[in-house]
């Protein structure tokens, strides 16, 4: 990923999209389909593949990053958390990534899985016990990815530009809360910045101003990839927002709330929203080009819109280019 960043200009702009390994293979089978189709047609610079909480998904995240870097040659960032994980689940994941050709890592803490998923996957590591011993936070990933992998894998870190909160810390929903800890898993080694989704522009303006702005100059230079997740419904957008705390402001909330039983009205609003977000956020200035990670839900078609509308999709000469300076080969269709 730094390195595809370094070939983009400045003034540039580029995106990724994050994807969700299938439970079935019938749902395998559907997403190989539709995303054969988005990466010809959308060409997103890189794509994000999710992990379980605890590793509950943890053979089909690495399925799901085997067809994308391997089989597709899509650049694949693989998320992958840390805790409620035995040592020995994230050593196979990372060794497994760098067989695949996976060359970078969300490292995430996660929370605590669905009971149910958590149990299958700590029977299978029954005789270990030193489980969660070695993780606490994802700064103890990045460091461990660093100490065993020096610079192998390019590294990116979760941000929430209106506070991390969880279940187990609701208090702590600001940014000034996460700062230090923000700081500190930055300068462990972190290349690049991804963010929780939002809908409340101007808290998004002040955390990244906040950061650039930070005393101990960890975010100068950094990537800040804002995460946007496309509306699929009103009961989406209502349940997604609570579960990761992003606000929804009262003028945005009333354009939902007027046409909340008309789905295509709906999916409409949303489309208009991230067009304005999306061109807001271009207009703030960074160190680099500016980048956008859109949370698709495997859906295909509003991201699409919203990609076409603001001219985000790379032309085919600008998607060459890229990748001829950062894999040495020109890809021609
Ligand atoms: P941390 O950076 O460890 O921070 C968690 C909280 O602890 C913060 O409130 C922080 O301020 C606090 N903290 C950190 N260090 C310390 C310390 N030393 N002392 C006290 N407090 C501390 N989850 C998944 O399960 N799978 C995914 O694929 C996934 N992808 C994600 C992608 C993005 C872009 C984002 C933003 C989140 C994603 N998550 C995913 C969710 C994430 O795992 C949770 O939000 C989790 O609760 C926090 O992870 P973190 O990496 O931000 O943790």
């Amino acid at each position: 990923i730094t390195t595809k960043l370094a070939s983009l200009p400045p003034s540039g702009t580029f995106f990724s999209l994050e994807f969700f390994p299938p439970k079935t293979q019938q749902g395998f089978a559907n997403l190989h389909a539709r995303l054969s189709r988005m990466a010809q047609a959308l060409r997103p610079l890189w794509v994000n593949v999710t992990w379980g909480a605890g590793g509950s998904t943890s053979a089909k995240s690495l399925a799901l990053a085997e067809l994308t870097q391997r089989s597709m040659g899509l650049t694949t960032c693989l998320h992958l958390t840390c805790t409620n994980m035995s040592r020995k689940l994230v050593d196979e994941a990372l060794e497994q990534a760098k067989v695949l050709g996976v060359r970078n890592i969300l490292a995430l803490r996660g929370d605590a899985p669905r009971s149910d998923e958590y149990r299958e996957v700590k029977d299978e590591f029954e005789d270990d016990d030193d489980s969660n011993r070695d993780f606490t936070w994802a700064v103890d990933l990045v460091r461990y990815i660093r100490a065993q992998y020096g610079d192998y894998f390019c590294i990116g870190v979760a941000a929430y530009p209106e506070g991390h909160s969880d279940q187990s810390h609701p208090e702590h929903q600001s940014l000034e809360h996460d700062m230090p800890y923000l700081v500190e898993k930055t300068l462990a080694g972190a290349d690049f910045i991804m963010t929780q989704l939002f809908y409340d522009l101007e808290a998004y303006e002040r955390f990244e101003k906040a950061l650039r702005e930070h005393e101990s100059g960890a975010f100068k230079t950094i990537p800040i990839i804002p995460g946007l997740m496309p509306v699929q419904s009103y009961q989406i957008l209502r349940r997604t927002t609570k579960l990761s705390h992003a606000a929804l402001p009262a003028e945005v909330l009333r354009k939902f709330d007027n046409v909340k039983n008309d789905d295509e009205a709906v999916k409409a609003v949303g489309i208009d929203l991230l067009a304005e977000m999306i061109e807001r956020l271009k207009s703030i200035k960074g160190p680099g080009p500016r980048g956008f990670n859109f949370y698709t839900l495997n859906l295909e078609k509003v991201v699409t819109t919203i990609l076409e509308r603001t001219k985000l999709i790379p032309s085919m000469d600008e998607s060459a280019i890229a990748e001829e300076e950062s894999d040495g080969f020109v890809v021609v269709d």
